[in-house]
């Protein structure tokens, strides 16, 4: 069985929903049931809802009403076009509903003056709401037999609002019982992406983007065979366009692949949302809704056997490298936990860390406390930040068997002045750290010479 899931852009207006039905006709008739889809808000409809909720929240009612009324518009249009004239009442009324909810919300808000993350959650949850429900009414008039599941029900949640967690157990029980029967009747069930409920039934969502994780936690809680991600681009590609005006589609990776990538910068799938995925050990492929003929990126648990040396490169601008030398020259025992607890203290994530005998350099990209932590530093250390620098990774399984492949990355870059180097114990990617200027040059001639 495969879920299919669908980002804002892949359902914005009628005729994206017209090659979403299409592309849904397809598992169908290859394996004779499903699929499962899952669907984001129409593209920009989440940005809206959460600008309505700061604008309600400042007392500025008139207006976050506005963008209400347009909102409803949008959807009300949506469902005129995409609806069959039988089904049209009922979906128009539950639409009605659902922005009388959000128009009572704001009015109470903008009296109140302020949005707790529950109420925040409240209303970004109706993007979701909606948009599955207009998807599921066209996929019937399209003659499929969807039926729509209310994913609050299907995907049960801590009370972390705003990004809570799915608690996978609850969760699994709930989709065996709502999901998995409708499948087995023959039925496409239809749930919005993103949202999710708590045990008691408050309204939750998995935090911005979390679309892709709803589809990857559907797909682990029914034991689907395959995830797929219908996105406006091609797949996964061995580098940034904006840099690289040609980058090629990368065909297959491992899900220790994506996850590095991922977390550098690319911005296909965030490596959190492929984790149910990766447990359960099912296919993930990135599709493109506007091409459904393309092959896609698949990501498997495995390696992938006809690997290149390199799958893929990341970049990441905007960081500061801080040098840390232990002040008594040679790193004392306790020296790294020190240097560590300062960055724990101040809630400052390090990306890439290198260290000598009597020194420790780190890149951050959060600087909101750099100075408070080079303070507290220098109680111990003697330390000197350097801004404006980028982070380049490149990223293949098979640099960890073929070390001659990480020597030609270094090579390949050795007209620039590299300010650290790093492999970390995955051997999985090279990363190197180098002044911000240096970064497209550099990407030129890596992907020249590992993928020209
Ligand atoms: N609609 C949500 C957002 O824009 C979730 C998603 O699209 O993945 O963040
Ligand atoms: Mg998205």
């Amino acid at each position: 069985m495969v879920v299919q899931k669908f980002g804002g852009t892949s359902v914005a207006d009628p005729d994206a929903v017209r090659r979403l039905i299409e592309i849904a006709r397809a598992p169908r008739a290859r394996d004779g049931r499903g699929p499962v889809v899952v669907v984001s808000a129409l593209s920009g409809v989440t940005d809206t809802l959460l600008a309505i909720a700061a604008e309600a929240g400042a007392a500025r009612a008139d207006q976050a009403l506005a963008h209400v009324g347009r909102l409803r518009e949008r959807h009300l249009a949506m469902a005129r076009a995409l609806a069959g004239d039988g089904a049209l009442a009922a979906l128009t009324s539950q639409i009605d509903a659902q922005f009388d909810e959000l128009t009572a919300v704001v009015c109470a808000l903008a009296v109140l003056r302020e949005v707790s993350l529950r109420t925040l959650d409240v209303i970004a949850a109706m993007g979701e709401l909606l948009s599955s429900r207009i998807v599921a009414a066209a996929l019937v008039h399209a003659g499929l037999p969807a039926e729509w599941v209310d994913a609050r029900r299907a995907i049960v949640t801590n009370d972390d609002h705003t990004r809570a967690a799915p608690l996978m157990r609850e969760t699994t029980a709930a989709l065996r019982a709502l999901v998995v029967p409708l499948v087995a009747d023959g039925r496409v069930p239809v749930l919005g992406g993103f949202i999710g409920a708590t045990a008691e039934g408050h309204t939750t969502t998995l935090g911005r983007g979390g679309s892709d994780y709803s589809g990857a936690i559907v797909g682990a809680g029914i034991d689907a065979g395959e995830i797929q991600i219908w996105t406006d681009v091609d797949g996964m590609l061995t580098a940034d366009p904006r840099i690289i005006p040609q980058p090629r589609l990368v065909p297959r990776l491992s899900f220790a692949e994506a996850a590095e990538l991922a977390y550098f910068g690319a911005k296909v799938l965030h490596p959190s949302t492929i984790h149910p995925a990766v447990e359960r050990n099912i296919p993930v492929r990135i599709l493109n809704s506007r091409k459904p003929g393309g092959a896609g990126t698949l990501i498997t648990a495995e390696p992938n056997p006809d690997g290149h040396e390199l799958t893929a490169m990341a970049a990441k601008r905007d960081l500061t490298v801080v040098d840390i030398t232990s002040s008594r020259m040679l790193m004392a025992y306790g020296f790294l936990r020190r240097v560590f607890e300062v960055f724990e203290r101040f809630r400052t994530a390090v990306d890439v860390v290198t260290t000598s005998e009597v020194s420790v350099s780190v890149t951050v990209d959060d600087r909101r406390h750099l100075d408070s932590i080079v303070e507290a530093l220098s109680e111990f250390a003697e330390v000197s930040i350097e801004g404006e620098m980028a982070l380049l990774c490149a990223v293949g399984d098979r640099l960890r068997a073929e070390p001659e492949i990480a020597a030609r990355v270094v090579r390949v870059l050795e007209e620039m002045p590299l300010r650290m180097i790093s492999q970390a114990a995955s051997r999985r990617n090279i990363t190197v750290i180098m002044r911000q200027t240096d970064l497209p040059h550099a990407m030129h001639r890596l992907h020249e010479e590992f993928f020209g």
